[in-house]
């Protein structure tokens, strides 16, 4: 006390301009650069208004802030980002998940804020498209602290949310206990309990049947469209999917159900290959008891790289952004890239499986049974419905492959790649509607 300490001042100020040199990275995320560059590639073919292409090019609303939680040891506070993004609140009240993950920054979650404008717009949901994140590792924490985490960025991110503003759900690395105490702490703060301030939720609570499958059930439905469309016999197809999260165990799970031979899957810890198949239910077990898939007995390892150059009918990439790239792309062994995943290819990536004949369902498709549902739940709550899991099946389904086909119809009538159609079918929505608005004053 009273002394200074040298080494650690100087320690203190390389972690300080640490900080604030990441500050200053925020914007400059090659995830934002994509979504950017894939906005203006389709805005520049539509011939989007360049007044609305300025307004779109970034979110409308970010909130920044840095949130201390104590671990468990009750000594150490630690403090980390958090961020909370609405890219365009024209349409209705903002909508999105919460990403918790070591890499997350403002323009991350700005690109995926974005992405659910698109993907919401493409849907017909009455959502503009909104995003959140911490910036930590969830998988180090004890469940006291991730729920303290939780509350603690709750009740910083406060103001911008709500059941009519803006509605949170679960992204990578959160779950629906992550959305359970949001709802409590919110539910707190206005003395009465609140079930519509997130999606996403136990269905104890309030949750949507059929939420917690969503997005890969929606996948499914894509790839069944899209193997229709490419005339591969979905029975006896084989598939591979990176990533054994929610989206990626029930992609896999219901591509199994379907006849679908599943021959690699992967997570962080290790890929699996068996070119006689893997039986989903068996890893789903195993992924339960030993919480990774490293070690499973019934399979070749192989690295997450040689996963993705697997022979196979369909490639499912449901894990974390920017895996199929131009260092990879010619050497895709498959007919049909599925994404479950946000971003999970690049912008020359597109092109090399363009010109290679590879089929892409884009995220904006592919993922969004995920947001579907999660608007099937808000209705629920803010109507007091309670619908049957066929019910939302069904609904689902229609609302996905109704935007199948538009898409199908626009990339047809305009000779382009669907990403870009689904882009470009989504983006016209939200132009109309701004144009319709007006500006004020
Ligand atoms: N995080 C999911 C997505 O990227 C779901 C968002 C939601 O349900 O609001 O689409």
């Amino acid at each position: 006390k009273g002394k200074i300490d040298g080494n650690r001042l100087a320690r203190a100020l390389r972690l300080a301009v640490k900080r604030t040199h990441a500050e200053q990275q925020e914007w400059n995320s090659p995830m934002l650069h994509l979504a950017q560059q894939q906005f203006l590639k389709a805005a520049q073919i539509m011939g989007l208004d360049e007044n609305l292409r300025e307004r779109l090019l970034f979110p409308q609303r970010t909130l920044v802030v840095t949130l201390p939680f104590r671990r468990d040891n009750y000594t150490q506070v630690e403090t980390v980002f958090g961020y909370r993004v609405q890219h365009l609140l024209t349409m209705g009240p903002t909508k999105g998940g919460i990403r918790y993950h070591e890499d997350v920054g403002l323009g991350e979650v700005s690109a995926l804020a974005m992405w659910m404008s698109w993907k919401c717009a493409l849907m017909r949901l009455p959502f503009g498209g909104a995003k959140g994140g911490v910036r930590i590792d969830p998988t180090e924490l004890t469940g006291h602290e991730l729920q303290r985490l939780t509350r603690r960025y709750t009740m910083e991110i406060i103001e911008m949310i709500g059941p009519d503003k803006d509605i949170p759900a679960p992204d990578m690395g959160t779950d629906e206990r992550v959305m359970a105490w949001l709802m409590d702490t919110y539910s707190q703060q206005m003395g009465y309990s609140v079930p519509t301030i997130v999606t996403g939720k136990p269905v104890s609570l309030g949750g949507s049947l059929g939420r917690r499958e969503a997005t890969g059930r929606g996948l499914v439905y894509m790839i069944e469209e899209a193997a229709k469309m490419l005339g591969i016999p979905i029975k006896g197809a084989t598939a591979v999917v990176q990533g054994f999260g929610n989206v990626g165990s029930n992609t896999a799970r219901l591509l199994e159900e379907l006849g679908v031979k599943v021959v690699g899957v992967s997570d962080v810890s290790t890929g699996l290959y068996n070119p006689k198949g893997l039986s989903v239910t068996d890893l789903l077990q195993y992924a339960q008891d030993h919480r990774v898939l490293k070690g499973y007995p019934h399979a070749d390892e192989v690295s997450n790289q040689e996963l993705l150059e697997l022979p196979c009918d369909i490639l499912a990439p449901c894990a974390l952004q920017n895996q199929i790239t131009d260092r990879n792309a010619e050497k895709l062994n498959c007919k049909l890239v599925a994404e479950g995943a946000n971003g999970p290819t690049s912008l020359e990536a597109d092109e090399i499986l363009k010109e290679r004949g590879i089929f892409v369902i884009p995220d904006v498709l592919g993922n969004a049974g995920g947001v579907t549902v999660s608007y099937f739940e808000w209705v629920q709550g803010t109507q007091n419905y309670m619908w049957t899991l066929d019910e939302i099946n069904s609904r689902l389904k229609k609302i996905l492959t109704d935007a199948f086909q538009r898409t199908a119809g626009r990339s047809d009538s305009l000779n382009l790649d669907f990403r870009t159609a689904a882009l470009i079918e989504g983006i016209e929505r939200v132009a109309e509607a701004k144009l319709k608005r007006g500006l004020f004053p």
